[in-house]
């Protein structure tokens, strides 16, 4: 030993259908180091198990060699999962691993003990432990990008109800004859709401309106996305205020819908949509508070998530840690 105090780390990992990211995380939801590796889902099962290991491996390392003693390590991965969580039932982003024992492999390839989650509770838990949730006893966070997902803490726990989730709080449906989500079903939140129904809008709202600053854009650029009708609100365009108030006002409304199950005291909205700013977050508070029941609805704070595209690692490393904690790993 070189007499260098160590402290105590867990190492989250957060794996899709396009790379690992993966940090050390210290007892105060820091990131302290930090790795991104591309993969290629369409390897076999024992390749990206590998692959996986390896990286593993790199970031307890890296740790070691920033003074941290990796002592858990905690990963969440999109997908259906068993029961007892130890085997991937179904995985659309990453099919090789569906119905393998992938998470098998690693608990038998590292040396610390593993937890695996479900990606989509990663983001409150870390909201809850780390960022704008702290203590919240009901505390929703809902991420806002190509679609929306929900998660929720109740009183430090998540509730397992199906999927090992609060329930697809995105899918949860607002406006039953308007247009067809991507789900199948119709009207959901995420029909109304999401990044895509935001910028469906904005191209709508561009062919009304062809002196907008929106429809200048688009003739500048060739699209309409977040990035620019965040541009267009910010100039003060009169389409893209519209398109925002919209969206946010159904997204408002999806909250009112989840109020009367989950009762939640604050709701935590992340994703790229943030980058719109407070007049998004009026949106919201404006939707939720016109639509739902004025009892419930009237003290929930909604504020904008606090930990950004960082929070399924840090969300990751949390789910390990409060398993470390209570001797459930
Ligand atoms: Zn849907």
């Amino acid at each position: 030993m070189n007499g260098m105090t160590t402290e105590a780390c867990t190492i989250g990992v957060d794996l899709g259908g396009q790379s690992i990211k993966l940090a050390g995380v210290d007892g105060s939801g820091r990131i302290r180091v930090r790795r991104q590796t591309p993969i290629d889902a369409s390897r076999p099962v024992e390749e990206l198990a590998a692959l996986m290991l390896s990286e593993i491996e790199a970031i307890q390392a890296e740790a070691r060699a920033a003074g941290l003693t990796p002592t858990t390590i905690g990963m969440v991965m999109p997908g259906y999962m068993d029961r007892e969580r130890t085997r991937l039932t179904k995985a659309a982003n990453l099919p090789t691993l569906s119905g393998t024992d992938f998470l098998g492999m690693i608990r038998r390839g590292v040396k610390l003990p593993v937890t695996f989650d479900a990606d989509s509770n990663a983001a409150a838990v870390a909201e809850y432990r780390f960022g704008a949730g702290r203590g919240v006893e009901r505390l929703i966070v809902v991420v806002v990008g190509t679609g929306i997902g929900g998660s929720v803490v109740l009183e430090g726990q998540i509730p397992r109800i199906f999927n090992h989730l609060a329930g697809s709080l995105g899918h949860v449906i607002v406006d039953a004859r308007g247009p067809r989500c991507a789900c199948g079903a119709q009207g959901c939140v995420e029909a109304r709401a999401s990044g895509r129904a935001l910028e469906r809008l904005a191209a709508e709202l561009a062919d009304a309106e062809p002196t907008s600053r929106l429809a200048a854009l688009r003739k500048e650029r060739g699209r309409l996305t977040g990035v620019e009708i965040g541009q267009a609100l910010a100039e003060g365009d009169a389409a893209a205020a519209k398109v925002v108030r919209e969206c946010g006002w159904w997204l408002g409304a999806g909250i009112a819908a989840w109020t009367p199950i989950y009762a939640p005291q604050k709701v935590l909205v992340g994703g790229g949509i943030i980058g719109l700013g407070e007049p998004y977050l009026e949106a919201v508070r404006a939707g939720l508070h016109e639509v739902g029941m004025p009892h419930l609805t009237a003290d929930i704070v909604v504020d904008a998530a606090a930990l950004g595209p960082d929070a399924g690692v840090i969300g990751a490393a949390a789910i390990g840690m409060a398993a470390a904690e209570s001797g459930k790993v």
